[in-house]
């Protein structure tokens, strides 16, 4: 197996170990870059591996430490799956053991399957990403899940709703919300779920906006961290892929059973190109930050902006203080609302040359999108309302350009306005 069980004989910091761990060159021709494995089957070194693999995979056996489990079928797992598994755990702070999946909905949609049984309940916060509520309303709920929104900004609210819903098995918490940045408080939450002694939900956060470099839900006490790793880990808008990250071995062991069954595994060349995007993300996401910043703080002000969210320029102390208990930078997205409605938005967009006009973010290019008739196009006007889009609302994820350059055209549309 390619896959290096070799710890280093020392601690390493985490951008040491995302170079160093899970990849051992000698058992790859020598390799210094991992090969792709394009196999879907794997030859068994015996029969009696191949049986001891099974009962392994089916989960009646537990492998014993420093045994070297056969491969079965790429379906369950395979060796670029084990590397990128391997090389992303040091880059989330606290945690063990992570699974990849195609999509970050394939990862979202596995934990909720496998953690709640029909006749369940679970509570989400709100907003929530779209796919995500269409997998609750279209999938879940009518499967009898029975999910419990509550908004994100809410603090008492949730804890309330934790320690009082029926047979409540998870907490699903999407924090900063999209697009208006608003973050729910994770410690408040985990402590709710904690109190809940004997029976406690799991709380898992989708860490997509500000993870893995400026926000740690596992050491807030969160149990699992999702992503779509389409997002920053990746980061060039090139592939699909979703990560579960967490701190318990048995709790991922069981999403990798159910990603078996769903066969929703990241394939080998996704995992590979995955792979040698993680050493950059701290320096990516840096970049994108600091201009962000440098960027929504200069056009803060700006007369034909009636309204800039952006985790610096917060002025509700709570929220202030939410950030600064759990955010180390602002990050890398903020949203506009323009003065003159979605007319405005419009000639916003159409005005920008260097930023594209396209949904998602993480990129290492800067996008821009009108959310209420795009990713957000499908809530109700009162769940548009609550969640802060309005119709003159541009929503901005901010690559590593030149900010200088970003700054003359996103004046230059503004002023034209
Ligand atoms: C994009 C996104 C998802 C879905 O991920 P895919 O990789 O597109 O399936 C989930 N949550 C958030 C916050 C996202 O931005």
């Amino acid at each position: 197996m390619p896959v290096s069980r070799k710890k280093t004989p020392y601690f390493v910091r985490p951008p040491t170990a995302v170079l160093t761990r899970g990849f051992d060159p000698r058992l790859s021709v020598g390799s210094a870059r991992p090969a792709v494995f394009r196999s879907s089957t794997y030859v068994f070194s015996s029969p009696e591996a191949a049986e001891r693999a099974f009962a392994i995979a089916l989960g009646r056996s537990r492998p014993s430490d420093g045994e070297n489990v056969d491969l079965i079928y790429s379906r369950l797992s395979h060796p670029n799956a084990e590397i990128v598994e391997d090389q992303i755990v040091p880059l989330e702070r606290g945690a063990e053991e992570a699974a990849v999946f195609n999509s970050g909905m394939a990862a979202i949609s596995t934990v909720l399957l496998s953690s709640c049984p029909p006749g369940s309940s679970f509570i989400y916060t709100t907003p929530v990403y779209g796919g995500t509520q269409h997998l609750i309303h279209q999938l879940l709920e009518p499967l009898g899940l029975r999910g419990v929104p509550v908004s994100a900004t809410a603090t008492n609210e949730l804890a309330r709703a934790v320690r009082e819903t029926p047979n409540l098995k998870l907490v699903f918490v999407e924090t900063p919300a999209n697009p208006t940045l608003a973050m729910c408080d994770l410690a408040s939450v985990v402590k709710a779920a904690r109190s809940l002694s004997g029976h406690a939900p799991l709380v898992v956060v989708d860490n997509t906006f500000m993870g893995p470099t400026f926000q740690h839900p596992l050491v807030h006490g969160a149990d699992l961290v999702v992503y779509s790793a389409t997002k920053y880990l990746a980061g060039h808008s090139d592939i699909l892929a979703g990560v579960v990250i967490g701190k318990d071995a048995e709790l991922v062991a069981s999403l990798r059973g159910m990603r078996a069954v769903l066969g929703n595994i990241l394939q080998p060349d996704e995992c590979w190109i995955l792979n040698s995007r993680l050493p950059t993300v701290e320096l990516r996401m840096t970049r994108q930050s600091k201009n962000a910043q440098r960027i929504a703080e200069a056009l803060a002000g700006h007369p034909r902006i009636k309204e800039l969210y952006y985790p610096s320029l917060f002025t509700d102390p709570e929220q202030v203080r939410i950030r600064d208990a759990q955010c180390d930078f602002p990050g890398a997205v903020f949203a506009l609302e323009l003065d003159g409605g979605k007319r405005a938005a419009f000639d916003f967009l159409r005005r920008l040359t260097i930023a594209k006009n396209a949904v998602s973010l993480g990129g290492v290019e800067t996008l821009a999108c009108h959310p209420a008739t795009t990713t957000h196009s499908e809530m109700s006007n009162e769940e548009l309302a609550a969640a802060g889009v309005t119709d003159a609302l541009v929503r901005i994820s901010i690559g590593i350009e030149d900010p200088r350059d970003l700054l003359t055209e996103f004046r230059a549309a503004l002023d034209a306005l």
